[in-house]
Order: C-alpha cells, then sequence, then structure tokens
C-alpha cells in the first residue's frame, strides 16, 4: 500500500486538455457586435488587453475580426482600454 502511494506521488501531474472550439465557429456568438459588452469581457483580460487566441480557443479568422470589434467597443467606450492592475 505504501509503495503505491509513492508510485502516485511519482506520476506527474498533467491537466487534462479539452479540445479548445471556436466559440464563433459554433454560431453561438456574433463576432461582430460591438455592443455586446458581456461577450467581449471574454475576450479581454483584468488589465482589458485582448486575450491570445491559445488562451480563449478562438480560431485564426475570428481573433482577427474579434480584435477589430473590441477595438470599436473600446473607441465607443464599450469597455475599457487599460485598467491598472492593483497590487496589495
Ligand atoms: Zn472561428
Amino acid at each position: 500500500m505504501a509503495r503505491d502511494g509513492k508510485r502516485d506521488n511519482k506520476r506527474r501531474f498533467r491537466r487534462a486538455r479539452r479540445p479548445k472550439v471556436c466559440q464563433f465557429c459554433k454560431g453561438d456568438l456574433e463576432v461582430t457586435n460591438y455592443h455586446d459588452e458581456k461577450m467581449l469581457r471574454r475576450f479581454i483580460s483584468d488589465t482589458a488587453k485582448i486575450l491570445p487566441r491559445r488562451r480563449t480557443g478562438v480560431c485564426a479568422k475570428h481573433q482577427r475580426r474579434l480584435a477589430t470589434t473590441i477595438k470599436r467597443a473600446r473607441n465607443l467606450a464599450i469597455i475599457p482600454i487599460t485598467r491598472q492592475l492593483v497590487r496589495k
């Protein structure tokens, strides 16, 4: 029993990766809707930067359009351009 425990500890922890599916290709969201603040917030970081594709799973085509949409929304002050990171 003790041996089994040891073996388990030795095994490297690997997170199961679930396949990323582009939310826009799926048809759940509309990439050009720059008034949809809730949708856009999912694709920007805490500091209001645009998140990379590897984080969100958006395909290349939709990432390009999303970037334009986010920039449009920023221009209309729907989402912030930047935010200061507060450190405690
Ligand atoms: Zn897509």
